[in-house]
C-alpha cells in the first residue's frame, strides 16, 4: 500500500506540487484539501486595471477531499476538515497566511473580494510596500485612490522611493505619508500591510501563538517532519516567488529528487507603476522602465494560461 499524502490550500507552492502530481501518484495515494480555484495574487493587480481578464488559477486533475482544514493533529497525524477527519503519512501544507485586520483583508484572496474592489470607485490603501504601492497605481487607472504609508517602499534606494511618490502622486494618488487612523476613511479601505499567522497553526501545535511556522532546512516542520510547509506559513519564506520555489523544492523531495536543503535566493521582484512601466527590484538593484513592464506581464500572462 503507498503512503498518504495530503496536500492542504491551493497556495502558489501547492499548484507546483500538482504540476508534478501524475509522478507524485505513482508514489503516493494523494488527497487535496481546499478550493477547487483561487485568484493568484501576482497578477490580480491587473485584472484591476483592466490589463488581464481573469487571475484565477484552477486545481487540477483533482476532486478536493474537503474544502478546508479547521486543525490537525500532529501526534496522531490527522486533518480536521469542516467535513471530517484525514489521516496522512505525509502533509503539504500551503494555506498561505492572512491580513492584518485593518478594514478589507486581501489575503485570503478571493474572487469575491476581487469584484468588489472592482466595482468601488473610492479605495483606501494601507501600507506602502510593494503590494500596496502596485494596487494603488492599478487601481488609480479607475478609481479614486488615498495611499496611507509612512514610507513608500522602505526596501529599495531613496533616490527610487522619492521617484515613485512623485509618479504616485502624479498619477493622481493622495499619498499619506503617516501611520493609518480609521477615523472615517473614504470608500473601501484595503489592507496591505503584509500578512500575520492564522490562529489555527498554535492552536494546533505547529506554531508558537502569532508567530509563522518553524522549519528545518528541507522546509519539514522543524519538530514533526512528516509535515512540509510551503510559501507564507513558513518563517523563512517570504514572498510569491518563494513561495512557487519553495512548491518545487518539495515536489522534489517527495519524489525523492534531491537531499539537498532548500536554498533561499534573493528574489527578484517586478510592480507595475504607471501605463507601460514596471519596478523591477533585485535587492537593491532597481531598474524602472518598460522592459520589466513587459517582463512582467510575460511572466504573469504565463503563469495564469498555465493554471487555468
Ligand atoms: C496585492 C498583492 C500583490 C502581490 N504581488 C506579489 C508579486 O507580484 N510577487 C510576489 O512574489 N508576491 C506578491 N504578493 C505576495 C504573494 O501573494 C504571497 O506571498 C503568496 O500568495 C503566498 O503564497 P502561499 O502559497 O503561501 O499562499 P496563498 O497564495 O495565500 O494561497 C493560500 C491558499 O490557501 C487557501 N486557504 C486559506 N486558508 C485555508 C484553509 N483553512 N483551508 C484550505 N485552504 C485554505 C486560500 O484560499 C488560498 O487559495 C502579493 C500580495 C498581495 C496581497
Amino acid at each position: 500500500m503507498k503512503p498518504g499524502l495530503v496536500l492542504v490550500g491551493l497556495g502558489h507552492g501547492q499548484l507546483e506540487i500538482l504540476d508534478r502530481l501524475e509522478e507524485i501518484r505513482e508514489h503516493y495515494d494523494v488527497q487535496f484539501i481546499g478550493g477547487s480555484q483561487t485568484v493568484y495574487t501576482g497578477a490580480f493587480p491587473q485584472v484591476i486595471a483592466g490589463l488581464m481578464n481573469s487571475a484565477t488559477v484552477q486545481l487540477p486533475q483533482l476532486e478536493p477531499v474537503a474544502e478546508r482544514i479547521i486543525s490537525i493533529d500532529p501526534r496522531q497525524q490527522t486533518v480536521q476538515t469542516e467535513r471530517e477527519l484525514f489521516h496522512y503519512d505525509q502533509l503539504v501544507l500551503a494555506t498561505g497566511a492572512k491580513s492584518r485586520g485593518i478594514g478589507t483583508p486581501l489575503k485570503p484572496m478571493s474572487q469575491a473580494l476581487l469584484d468588489h474592489i472592482d466595482s468601488s470607485p473610492v479605495v483606501t490603501i494601507v501600507g506602502g510596500g510593494k503590494a500596496g504601492v502596485e494596487l494603488a497605481f492599478m487601481c488609480a487607472r479607475t478609481k479614486d485612490v488615498t495611499l496611507y504609508a509612512k514610507r513608500i517602499l522602505p526596501d529599495v534606494p531613496l533616490h527610487r522611493q522619492k521617484q515613485i511618490e512623485r509618479l504616485l502622486v502624479k498619477s493622481g494618488i493622495m499619498v499619506v505619508k503617516q501611520q493609518f487612523q480609521d477615523d472615517g476613511s473614504e470608500g473601501l479601505l484595503l489592507d496591505a500591510t503584509g500578512v500575520v499567522p492564522v490562529a489555527w497553526w498554535a492552536e494546533s501545535g505547529l506554531a508558537k501563538p502569532d508567530c509563522f511556522i518553524e522549519t528545518d532546512k528541507y522546509l519539514r516542520h522543524h519538530q514533526f517532519t512528516n509535515i512540509y510547509v510551503t510559501g507564507d506559513m513558513a518563517s523563512c519564506l517570504n514572498g510569491g516567488v518563494d513561495a512557487v520555489r519553495s512548491g518545487r523544492y518539495v515536489a522534489k523531495r517527495l519524489l525523492g529528487e534531491t537531499n539537498q536543503p532548500f536554498r533561499r535566493r534573493q528574489s527578484m521582484n517586478i510592480l507595475l507603476t504607471t501605463p507601460g512601466h514596471a519596478l523591477l527590484t533585485f535587492g537593491q538593484l532597481t531598474w524602472h522602465g518598460r522592459l520589466p513592464y513587459y517582463m512582467k506581464r510575460f511572466i504573469d500572462s504565463r503563469y495564469v494560461r498555465h493554471y487555468h
